[in-house]
């Protein structure tokens, strides 16, 4: 079998890399994986658990407990032991505790093992932190998307005040900037960007002209 193709796509929270990798991955035929959705899959099964709250985090009894967490995408929803938790996993609870899990090691070994078991078997678009540094080092296509902290918050509040009328701006924004500061800071895959990757700054584009000229990049890469 040929060697599948690997499009790795990382940047901080709410830089649209989902949004761009989703559009890819429909386009050429690809799997798509949340990365961060695994993430947060776990923080809510150890909040379900009552091992994580915003003053407690029993990381002992989770790292015990991670073979009984199954995760599983259909139609880029995520299944938390076989339960769609797609809209849970969204919500500030979870996204306030995430990146105390991500800093997990053994957390992150758990979950780099699955992505690196989908990419084995297909070609992907995975979007996350640590995808091209850590998860596939040898991606075929690796881009690190930035965007002003203001313009992200905004994007992610205009996504989630539809299902959550509480919350609010303000809210989003210090989610945004603590998550930048932990995920970028903390000892084990720390979010960077790759020495082979393109920076792409995607406030200055729309996202169809980000598509077009992403899926052109990728295109000529595969020789198609
Ligand atoms: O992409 P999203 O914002 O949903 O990711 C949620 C959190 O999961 C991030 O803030 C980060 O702490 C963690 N994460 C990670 N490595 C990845 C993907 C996400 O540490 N590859």
């Amino acid at each position: 079998m040929k060697k599948p193709f690997v499009i790795a796509i990382d940047g901080a929270s709410s830089t649209g890399k989902s949004t761009l990798a989703k559009a890819l991955a429909q386009a050429l035929g690809f799997v798509y994986v949340d990365s961060g959705a695994m993430y947060r899959g776990v923080t809510l099964f150890a909040q379900q658990h009552g091992w994580l709250s915003p003053t407690h985090f029993d990381t002992e009894t989770l790292i015990t407990h991670l073979d009984d967490i199954q995760l599983t995408f259909n139609n880029n929803n995520l299944l938390l032991n076989g339960i769609d938790v797609s809209t849970e996993i969204r919500t500030m609870t979870v996204s306030n505790g995430v990146s105390q899990v991500a800093a997990v090691s053994a957390i992150r070994s758990f979950l780099v093992a699955q992505q690196r078991a989908i990419g084995a078997q297909h070609n992907v678009v995975m979007d996350g932190r640590d995808i091209g540094t850590v998860v596939f080092p040898n991606a075929d296509v690796k881009l690190f998307l930035t965007a002003d902290a203001n313009i992200r918050a905004q994007r992610r509040y205009d996504e989630l005040k539809g299902t959550d009328p509480s919350v609010t701006l303000d809210a989003i924004l210090e989610n945004i900037t603590q998550r930048d500061h932990l995920d970028s800071t903390r000892a084990d895959s720390p979010l960077v960007q790759a020495t082979d990757a393109i920076a792409i700054n995607a406030a200055e584009f729309s996202i169809t002209t980000l598509q077009t000229h992403v899926l052109a990049l990728v295109k000529k890469r595969m020789g198609i």
